[in-house]
């Protein structure tokens, strides 16, 4: 019985993936909503260092003997439990959604809103790589359905027409999450596989900066944002006039177990020119400044030792470093989705700057 309902699962998730094939063309993508139907998974550790290898049949067997026969229906087998109806719908405590299934991560307190549509809704996931999006066209409807990318399990569907910032919306059944309070201990499945710490660095144009930072090894994302400015929220078309301060910046997460922070400012300092003021080859405007955002003091030490001792350098005699370190703990804004893996999803790349001394 229980090796049947993971064989249906794997069925369900092969079905759709089949239904994306066959519906690929002109309109089968929904604008707003990134899909991620690809398997490429294996080995592969989401920004908030857990591991999405698909869990094995025997896993899922073993973990599907703790659901009741509803939470068995909606989660292995596609249902959708009755509007109203979900134990977590009016739920306002601060906490952490996790799968019902394996316990990964899957939607914060903070991005929960009131839909009115009688299922919990969500404006976006934890973190992007935990939810998976595929094609379904059940019910003569074409629909985005969400799973669970570690274990497959069904979660719902994604929407377009969500409040601000993303403008989605995630309908959830209760039935496939599992709610912790912010300070309660959490299940072993709750916790990252790996140890992960943040770095900002503004370089010039984000794209080629978070191209070349996540092609390090020990970097596990990195994505393109906006540091440094005087407005929440600032979008491009406000940033690239220059007037709102902020530099274009990549937040990067990484494994201080494979890389080091000291490490990541010497690649820094290869990917661009940290002699040019307010610009960067052929970009000006304080938008394109060298910058360096710390998390903490911690970094904040490290950034400035560093800078002291390249500025010594030969090589920086006649051009001084003019990167400056910023305050820590500011708030990075993550940029359009237009402008994230920018060059991963066009091709080509920024030149890598001439710097002094060759
Ligand atoms: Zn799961």
């Amino acid at each position: 019985m229980k090796l049947l309902s993971a064989t249906v699962l794997v069925s369900i998730i092969l079905i759709a993936l089949a239904g994306i094939v066959l519906a690929a063309g002109p309109g089968a993508r929904k604008s707003g909503i990134t899909m991620t139907n690809d398997q490429a998974t294996v080995g592969v550790f989401s920004a908030s260092g857990f591991d999405l290898t698909p869990l094995s049949e025997t896993r899922i067997n073993e973990l599907a003997e703790k659901l009741d026969p509803e939470e068995a229906r909606v989660i292995l087998r596609s249902g959708t439990e009755p509007a109203f109806c979900g134990t977590l719908l009016d739920n306002k405590k601060d906490g952490r959604y996790l799968c019902r299934l394996c316990d990964l991560p899957l939607f914060d307190s903070n991005a929960k809103f009131t839909s009115g549509t009688g299922w919990p809704s969500f404006f976006q996931p934890a973190d992007p790589k935990h939810i998976r999006s595929i094609e379904d066209t059940s019910f003569g409807m074409k629909r985005v359905e969400i799973l669970c990318a570690r274990c497959g399990g069904h979660l719902g569907h994604v929407f377009e027409d969500g409040p601000e910032p993303t403008g989605l919306r995630y309908c959830l059944n209760s039935a496939s999450l599992e709610f912790f309070e912010r300070d309660a201990q959490a299940p072993e499945g709750a916790t990252p596989d790996r140890k992960t710490e943040a770095a900002y660095f503004a370089g010039g144009c984000f794209w080629g900066v978070e191209d070349r930072f996540a092609q390090v090894e020990g970097v596990l994302d990195a994505e393109s944002g906006y540091m440094g400015g005087t407005t929440e929220s600032p979008k491009y078309s406000a940033v690239c006039m220059g007037v709102t301060g902020h530099a274009e910046t990549v937040k990067i997460v990484f494994d201080p177990s494979v890389v080091s922070y000291e490490q990541l400012l010497t690649r820094f300092f290869q990917f661009h020119n940290p002699t040019q003021l307010n610009r960067q080859g052929p970009d000006f405007g304080s938008q394109y400044r060298s910058a360096i955002f710390p998390v903490n003091d911690a970094q904040r030490e490290i950034a400035e030792r560093f800078i002291e001792s390249q500025s010594k350098r030969e090589r920086f005699r006649d051009r001084p470093v003019v990167t400056t370190v910023e305050s820590p703990g500011q708030t990075f804004w993550r940029a359009e989705e237009k402008h994230q893996d920018y060059h991963a999803k066009h091709g080509g790349s920024c030149a890598i700057p001439e710097l002094p001394g060759g």
